[in-house]
């Protein structure tokens, strides 16, 4: 391991035992994101030694990195298994969509901000993973050339589930999204033979889901 890397590597293992602490079992979710350097996502001018603490973090163009915990509590709702398929919207940093790839998912994330999409991609290439397909765009459309998904997560907050992500799951297909202007909840929605059930869960703060060429 890199030697300025060292420094780092206890912060991590205590943003996991926190994260262990407050709830979260998924021990593939948890070693995910032991494996994950969360501080390289986190572009040089905002990269610090809170980069492990349990709460957002400043990435640029007025965006953020979710909290630790609430990137594991999504991706353990996900139940993502290797191979599957999974959408992600809002990549941001690129964090999120690493820790599904390291947990053996397909990973397909969309960006709206095309310098963090430019920037994501190269974090997620020089960390080992490359394979994340990531595409500058609006994720209102999701990406119908690759659907449907296993799961689809969603990072930002739009005021209500768009449409033609649901319409991109797979039957047996899970997706959360919060959903809502100021007050947030996470919505949890699995289709079964056609019908989709929804569950509202977790208060939470995302930043807006930008409408682009909706
Ligand atoms: N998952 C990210 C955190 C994302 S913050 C991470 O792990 O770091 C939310 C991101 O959603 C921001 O980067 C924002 O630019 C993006 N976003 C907002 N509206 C969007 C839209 N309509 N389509 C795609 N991305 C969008």
């Amino acid at each position: 391991m890199p030697k300025e890397d060292e420094a780092w590597v206890p912060r991590r293992e205590a943003m996991v035992q926190l994260i262990r602490q407050r709830g979260i079992r998924d021990e593939r979710v948890l070693s995910a994101m032991t494996a994950v350097r969360r501080h390289r996502y986190i572009p040089e001018p905002f990269r610090n030694a809170r980069a492990y603490g349990d709460h957002p973090m400043p990435i640029g163009h007025g965006q953020t990195i979710s909290q630790p915990y609430i990137v594991a509590y999504m991706t353990d709702i996900l139940n993502v298994q290797p191979g599957e398929k999974i959408l992600e919207i809002g990549t941001g940093s690129g964090y999120q969509a690493a820790v599904l790839a390291e947990m053996g998912a397909k990973v397909f994330s969309i960006e709206i901000v095309p310098e963090l999409a430019e920037h994501a991609k190269a974090v997620l290439n020089a960390e080992g993973y490359g394979a994340v397909a990531v595409l500058a765009g609006d994720g209102y459309q999701g990406w119908p050339e690759y659907a449907p998904f296993d799961a689809i997560i969603v990072t930002c907050a739009p005021e209500n589930v768009p449409e033609a992500l649901v319409a991109q799951l797979k039957d047996d297909g899970r997706m959360i999204v919060p959903v809502g202007v100021g007050t947030q909840r996470l919505v949890i929605l699995r289709k079964r033979g056609g019908q989709v059930i929804k569950e509202d869960d977790l208060a939470v703060r995302f930043v807006p889901m930008v409408k682009g060429t909706e």
